[in-house]
């Protein structure tokens, strides 16, 4: 009995050890992460009130996300992150966050890109005349950071008749895992550790980075 005792004594001592030292290595990468991220901070902390005009996207953005957002580039189709992606959640811009499509949205066009019958909220996008090819077409940008986000068709199978076709390093997803975490910070903000408003800010970072990798 005294053996089997001091095993699970043993045992907990070095789970306490091993989960002691796993925060302070997430305390690194943290800081880490927040020193890179620090010249992002105030977006994050109220999108609304930062001018988008104004932030150096290739400090902000990857190559990629660059050439396509700011650019008005388009990714190969059938080579591109969520072109047959379809885990529940939501999709938003990569450049500010902003909420731009739901997964309900979501449809497999067959076509190779990411494809959505209608937009999270009406306001949610812009659309602009695109010349670039013999027939015109309508060019979609993100309402509040204006990255270009893809095209809006007319030929969608479902009741919209739209087909709103989308460059998958636009958009960053967010899985609904992480939308009840988020929903659940917004509804208890003094949650776990002294509370200030920066506190109730970082979530949205997280989530943010998080979203990078689905
Ligand atoms: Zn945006």
């Amino acid at each position: 009995m005294s053996k089997l005792f001091s095993f699970v004594a043993v045992v907990g001592l070095f789970a306490a050890i091993v989960h002691a030292q796993e925060p302070a290595a997430d305390d690194k990468a943290a800081k880490v992460e927040k020193k890179e991220a620090a010249a992002d901070e105030k977006a994050v902390e109220d999108p609304e009130k930062v001018d988008w005009s104004q932030v150096d996207w290739k400090k902000r953005l990857t190559k990629l996300q660059y050439y396509i957002t700011r650019e008005a580039g388009t990714e190969r189709p059938f080579r591109n992150e969520f072109w047959d992606f379809f885990k529940p959640g939501e999709y938003r811009c990569v450049g500010c966050g902003a909420p731009l499509f739901e997964s309900d949205a979501k449809f497999d066009s067959e076509c190779g890109w990411p494809s959505f019958d209608k937009t999270i909220a009406k306001d949610s996008v812009t659309e602009h005349v695109d010349l670039k090819m013999l027939q015109p077409r309508t060019e979609i940008r993100c309402r509040r950071c204006e990255a270009h986000l893809g095209h809006v068709f007319n030929d969608g199978p479902t009741d919209t008749g739209l087909r709103y076709c989308l460059n998958s390093a636009a958009m960053k997803f967010v899985s609904e895992k992480q939308l009840k975490k988020e929903l659940d910070k917004m509804k208890k903000p003094e949650a776990g550790e002294a509370s200030s408003e920066k506190a109730e800010e970082k979530p949205a970072a997280t989530v943010e980075s998080e979203a990078e990798k689905p």
